[in-house]
């Protein structure tokens, strides 16, 4: 079990961007949270420090909790190769889909509790009786019970869903539901992601944010996103004077490394190029594979100056994922096997992993970089990809899976495709926006806008007061 450090974040920060009366709102529950909170800690335990939009929340609301004057602290457990097969293959079942196709018998429940039990006993030995537990996801749903009999109030927070019953979603939600139920409560980003099975009464609807502040999001000056992408080896833009230093997570400062190789090819885009971006994990259900070969299926329908780039973190780099490595493969070869002019305009991209920093400072270069940012997923959680182009007033073509849905409205905040399949209506959604850059921009400002009135780290928070105050008056 790994501890990560949290740094305290003031939430002046954040409150300088806000309305006063979600000001005031965010400062009555800070206080309530401090005088309800005071002498406890609030553990966060979840499968990996970094990659996904998890460790993406963790780090911003915790230090945020932190600067508030509550004692938050996260652990990350430990699993083998085998242990993260079997939450992939649970991951990927509660959003409807096959995964790999193995099974969630007896024996994958055996070694599934073989793990929780060694994290158990070290999470047990750091929570006190009076501290509050919120557990994320399948892979820490075997820690709900021994946490619980530390006496501590435990709840468990599920990110992932798929709004419908299926064969696939029965059968993790039989291995997870023993596992799970004797948790105080249950926080879901959407209803539709709750099983009919659990107790109304402990279910939470949380919906998931994102911070302006942190590194992923902070704002940079168009010299600045030029000197980046040019350092990073991804773009040949002009330097500019550009900066090449970002605030770290931690209040110190890094500087981009310069890089070879990040794009598989290792030959950075024209200047000129309009980028159309997928930022994602090497996951099957973000279908990276289909946005290449469909965007290569139609590349007729693009302008030619408008070039694909695929960007995924190293696949060393995320220790719960163990797809990652297959379908970046899949990738690489979809891409080998397509004519020379195709390749020139369809970009794989792997971005370091040994500095959470500059990942995410690259990822916003990028993202702010971008002309449109698509979203293609065949199922998603909430897809904070969608939430942070938004945020950065970009255009947003995306699947009308998941969270999707509630956070562009289609037309008016973004582009929502109806058929994840539909590479073609994908394709030219893309085109009629690089053809029409007003209307790109008046969709990006209003994405930009629904993401400050719904989806910021204040209303994520207050959230969770509420929640720590309903598990502790419940006992
Ligand atoms: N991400 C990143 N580097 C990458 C790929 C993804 O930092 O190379 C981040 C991305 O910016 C987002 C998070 O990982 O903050 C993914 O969260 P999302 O909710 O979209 O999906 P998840 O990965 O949790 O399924």
């Amino acid at each position: 079990m790994q501890e990560v450090r949290i740094d305290a974040a003031p939430l002046e920060r954040l409150e300088h961007l806000l309305p006063p009366a979600r000001v005031e709102i965010l400062e009555r529950n800070a206080a309530l949270a401090r005088s309800l909170l005071a002498g406890r800690t609030i553990w966060n335990l979840n499968s990996t420090a970094q990659g996904g939009g998890v460790a993406e929340m963790l780090q911003v609301l915790l230090a945020y909790g932190r600067g508030a004057g509550v004692n938050t602290r996260w652990l990350v457990l430990e699993g083998d190769p085998e242990f993260f097969v079997i939450t992939k293959r649970m991951h990927n079942m509660l959003h409807g889909a096959r995964g790999d196709g193995g099974n969630l018998g007896p024996r994958q429940l055996g070694h599934y509790l073989e793990v929780s039990r060694t994290n158990a006993k070290v999470a047990a030995s750091m929570v006190g009786p009076d501290d509050v537990v919120l557990l994320h996801d399948p892979q820490t749903a075997g820690l709900v019970e021994p946490l619980r009999a530390t006496g501590a109030r435990v709840a468990w927070r599920c990110h992932v869903g798929s709004g419908m019953v299926t064969e696939e979603t029965e059968k993790a939600w039989g291995f997870l539901r023993s596992l799970i139920e004797p948790a105080e409560a249950f926080v879901f980003s959407r209803p539709s992601y709750v099983p009919a099975w659990l107790p109304p009464d402990r279910v939470r609807i949380i919906a998931p944010s994102i911070d302006p502040f942190s590194t992923k999001n902070a704002e940079m000056e168009p010299a600045e996103i030029g000197a980046t992408l040019r350092q990073a080896g991804l773009v040949d833009l002009p330097a500019d004077g550009g900066s090449l230093v970002f605030a770290r997570r931690q209040g110190s400062t890094g500087t981009v490394r310069a890089h070879r190789g990040l794009l598989l090819d290792d030959t950075p885009l024209p200047a000129d190029a309009r980028i159309i971006l997928q930022v994602s994990r090497w996951d099957r259900l973000k279908d990276m594979t289909g946005v290449l070969s469909g965007v290569a299926a139609n590349l007729d329908l693009l302008p030619e100056d408008a070039h694909l780039v695929l960007a995924g973190p190293d696949v060393l780099g995320v220790s719960d994922d163990p797809e990652g490595a297959a379908v970046l493969e899949t990738c690489r070869s979809l891409r080998d096997q397509l004519p020379e002019g195709a390749r020139r305009r369809i970009h794989l991209c792997c971005l370091p992993m040994d500095d959470v920093d500059e990942n995410a400072h690259l990822v916003n270069a990028l993202q702010r970089h971008a002309a449109v940012v698509v979203q293609k997923s065949l199922a998603e959680g909430f897809g904070l990809t969608v939430t942070e182009p938004m945020w950065k007033g970009r255009p947003v073509v995306a699947a009308a899976v998941g969270g999707i849905p509630d956070q562009i409205e289609d037309g008016i905040s973004g582009i929502l495709l109806r058929d994840p399949a539909d590479t073609v209506a994908l394709t030219k959604a893309v085109a009629e926006l690089l053809a029409d850059p007003a209307r790109a921009a008046a969709l990006g400002a209003a994405a930009h806008d629904r993401v400050r009135d719904y989806f910021l780290g204040d209303r994520h928070l207050v959230q969770w007061v509420q929640l720590f105050d309903g598990v502790l008056r419940a006992t």
